[in-house]
């Protein structure tokens, strides 16, 4: 897969590409991360990128030559997506839509944002990391490529750690995870892990992921209709119903909202 980013700060991106698994996979030749800078294609001797707004007001904007020269001259791989406040939030189901396409190219906007022009005649859509403004587009590119990175096959050892996890195809947030020392502290470990009893754990695991999701993230519950057939077992074989029971309460109380005290 070939991921390009378009930038004014390309050692910034080029520095998370090769740290990691990132960097990894690009040494293994499983990713094709190209960061270009958007400042090579200019001719004056400041190398200029960005103007005064007309119509005045605060900040500059990215002039469109070297965006579209850039591209011009790369040839950068379809979807052109423009990091920006104003796009679709980036998800985890995105993410394996990106991973599953032969490429696409992130460009980082900074200061206003970029010319208008390159939104109405360059870019193919437009992609945001949440409801926040950040200075620049670099820490959205490096988000996307990290996220869709891991899910492209050869990226992780173990392709299952990407459906069970947060977001995955069971639609729940992920069950908790537990290492060595069994008692630290006094703070013990789930003496289920320990049985050998792998259906069992995964029947666990699930009704935990259950837990989890209806305490931080209802609105998950609700997109996959509320509780099925497997998850009312799992719960009653664990004894966890009225513990969903009142989650369930506490989350209606909240008006259908995750509980996100810290
Ligand atoms: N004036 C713009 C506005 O109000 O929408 C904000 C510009 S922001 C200071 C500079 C650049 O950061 C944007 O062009 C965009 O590339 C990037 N950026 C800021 N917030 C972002 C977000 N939530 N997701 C993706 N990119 C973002």
């Amino acid at each position: 897969m070939r991921i390009d980013v378009l930038t004014i700060f390309p050692d910034l991106v080029s520095g998370f590409a090769d740290a990691s698994l990132l960097g990894k996979a690009r040494r293994d030749g499983v990713l094709d991360i190209r960061v270009h800078d958007l400042r090579s294609v200019t001719t004056d001797p400041h190398q200029s990128v960005d103007d005064a707004p007309y119509g005045g007001g605060a900040g500059m904007v990215l002039k469109p030559e070297p965006i579209v020269e850039t591209i011009e001259a790369v040839d950068p791989p379809r979807p052109i997506l423009y990091c920006s406040p104003a796009g679709r939030r980036f998800d985890q189901s995105w993410a394996h839509e990106l991973a599953a396409t032969d490429g696409f190219t992130l460009l980082c906007g900074r200061y206003e944002g970029v010319d208008e022009r390159v939104r109405e005649h360059v870019i193919d859509g437009e992609l945001s990391i949440g409801d926040y403004v950040l200075a620049g587009g670099e820490v959205a590119a490096m988000t996307v490529m990290e996220a869709v990175g891991r899910l492209v096959p050869g990226m992780l050892g173990n392709l299952d750690s990407t459906v069970e996890e947060s977001f995955g195809a069971a639609g729940l947030l992920e069950y908790p995870h537990y290492t060595r020392p069994v008692d630290y502290r006094g703070w013990g470990v789930p003496e289920v892990l320990r049985s050998g009893d792998h259906g069992k754990v995964d029947r666990w695991r699930h009704a935990q992921a259950l837990l989890r999701t209806i305490r931080h993230r209802p609105d998950l519950i609700e997109a996959r209709g509320g509780l099925d057939a497997t998850d009312e077992k799992v719960l009653a074989e664990f004894g966890l119903r009225q513990e969903w029971d009142d989650a369930a309460t506490s989350t209606a109380s909240r008006g259908g909202k995750g509980d996100r005290s810290l």
